[in-house]
């Protein structure tokens, strides 16, 4: 079937004045509205960057990489999507500056060009349009784009350019422009400015994209005046000027957003003609806000990992651990416990122990592993609930060859090469590690997990689909020996060559896994691994 069969409509989101408007959340929260109403829809973000995926990044710089069913590494918001929404992300899901040229240079290569001197517009934007032509098909309703960074940065001209284009290329009445802006209050004088607004309108408008609808973050909302004035000063149908105040959690805003009437806006403004709506998911949805509002526990769980100072880099095991809290009615309290900070069992004591579970999460390199081995040793011999996670799990196995096999000086050939004991290893397939990002396991892969084990009791399932993001695995030889001293091997890959999951036998609950389980939990839907994490920390701390 042809693109000109069905008719796709398109929805891009810009942002202005400010970065960090939140305009990941506001595109999924739509993305969640038009399911609701029985839309089909795709999710795209398009990041001005240069680097060919956030893979390579420093969750410093960038936050978590998300890692996608096919095993792409993506933007974080690409996560907001997955937890506000069905859409199923893919590698085409994420499109960075760096993606672009690597293609267009490539086709250049290889003479596709046909002697032309290749250009930012028309070569760059056109190879833009066909990535975003990519999220439609005949089982889609409504492709939803986000575009990163602030209108005017000088690395996402091209972008801007291509969206603009696109509106003429599919049709009117097929694309709508929704910009995210800051109106912030003033103190001093008691106001909300509309000034940064105007300002950031004025840009898009330069760019020749007229915004259909406005979305203004502020601190408390905006008056009827306000409104009145932006849709004046903007153009935009007052309307459409939408009020996105602060609020507590993000899952709130789906709910913010229908109350203004968001969905019938862009469904009127698309044109696009009535679905058999899905009220049950707005109810859920409701339902789950409510009780995220009204906590009957509170719960503190410890995260020790290295990049504690952004947050962003943890968000879905951030999301993952609150998803378990609603599901229980219990607020969750994350103490960051920088892994370097952690050197001595006095450390861990004072740290970790008037607490109800310990999460050990991923990483890469050897910074920080010493007080990660102190964390699960302390949860280890406190009978703390512990979850582990991709590093977490390598750091189990580790701790444990060392301090109850009392194999001296067993580590991960990552952090110590010439380790006596390499009960985490490479593959042999793996030994080829000079292309960083080519030799990783990416993805989603089956495992099958052990009959009577804590993680069978938490899935119900016996064969589960992960998400993977790592190098090393658990070598093989050593597992007997684990085995036989009480950490079970409670899932496998299929063919039963690598171990997925590992969990201690006489603990109340110590779970560690190779793959990444944060990446599908939602909020209505946690995770069966933190959503009983989650109870049996509760259960720990004499909450339940
Ligand atoms: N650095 C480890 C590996 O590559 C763990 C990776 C992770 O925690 N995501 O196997």
């Amino acid at each position: 079937m042809n693109q000109e069969d069905f008719q796709v409509k398109y929805i891009f989101v810009t942002g202005g004045v400010v970065s960090s408007l939140g305009k990941g959340v506001a595109a999924a929260s739509i993305g969640h509205l038009l399911e609701s109403r029985g839309l089909r829809i795709s999710m795209q973000k398009l990041d001005p960057y240069i680097n060919v995926d956030p893979g390579t990044m420093s969750p410093y710089q960038h936050g978590e990489v998300y890692v996608t069913d096919d095993g792409a590494e993506t933007d974080l918001d690409l996560g907001h999507y997955e937890r506000f929404t069905d859409v199923k992300l893919s590698k085409a899901s994420n499109v960075t500056t760096g993606k672009i040229y690597q293609s267009v240079i490539t086709k250049e290569r290889k003479g596709e060009y046909l002697g032309q001197t290749v250009q930012v517009i028309p070569h760059i934007t056109d190879e833009i349009k066909s990535c975003v032509k990519l999220m439609a098909n005949e089982d889609i309703d409504v492709v939803i784009v986000e575009v990163g960074g602030t209108v005017g940065d000088m690395e996402g001209m091209p972008f801007m350019e291509a969206i603009r284009q696109f509106k003429k290329d599919v049709g009117r009445n097929n694309v709508i422009y929704i910009h995210l802006t800051l109106v912030p209050f003033i103190k001093v004088s008691g106001e909300v400015k509309t000034k940064p607004t105007q300002h950031s309108v004025n840009k898009l408008r330069e760019i020749g994209i007229i915004p259909d609808i406005l979305i203004c973050r502020t601190e408390r909302g905006l008056s009827e005046e306000i409104k009145e004035k932006i849709s004046l000063f903007c153009d935009v149908e007052k309307n459409a000027v939408i009020n996105a105040p602060d609020v507590s959690s993000v899952y709130e805003i789906p709910i913010v957003f229908k109350r203004q009437g968001v969905d019938n806006l862009i469904i009127d403004l698309l044109r696009l003609t009535d679905k058999v709506p899905l009220p049950q998911k707005e109810d859920l949805w409701a339902d789950m806000v409510n009780r995220l509002k009204s906590p009957k526990h509170s719960l503190t769980i410890a995260v020790v990992g290295k990049y504690i100072k952004l947050p962003d880099a943890y968000k879905s095991i951030v999301e993952a651990l609150n998803h378990g809290g609603i599901w229980h009615g219990a607020k969750i309290h994350i103490r960051w416990v920088d892994s370097e900070g952690l050197k001595s069992p006095i450390d861990a004591e004072k740290l970790l122990s008037d607490l109800g579970g310990i999460l050990v999460p991923g990483g890469f390199g050897y910074r920080g592993i010493e007080g990660k081995l102190e964390a699960v040793r302390y949860a280890r011999e406190n009978k703390i609930p512990f979850l582990g996670i991709c590093l977490g799990l390598q750091c189990v196995v580790i701790e444990f060859a060392n301090n109850v096999l009392g194999l001296t000086g067993a580590n991960s050939v990552e952090v110590d090469p010439e380790t006596p004991h390499p009960v985490i290893h490479l593959m042999e397939e793996q030994q080829d590690i000079t292309n960083m990002g080519g030799t990783m396991r990416l993805g989603s892969y089956p495992a099958i997990i052990r009959k009577w084990t804590t993680t069978i009791k938490a899935y119900g399932l016996e064969l589960i689909s992960e998400r993977h993001r790592h190098r090393y695995e658990i070598n093989p030889k050593y597992c007997a020996e684990f085995e036989k001293a009480g950490l079970i091997m409670a899932g496998t890959s299929p063919d039963g060559r690598l171990v997925e999951i590992v969990e201690l036998k006489d603990h109340p609950w110590f779970v560690a896994t190779q793959f990444h389980p944060e990446f599908k939990s939602k909020p209505t839907a946690p995770h069966p691994l933190f959503r009983e994490f989650v109870f049996n920390s509760l259960k720990h701390q004499g909450r339940i």
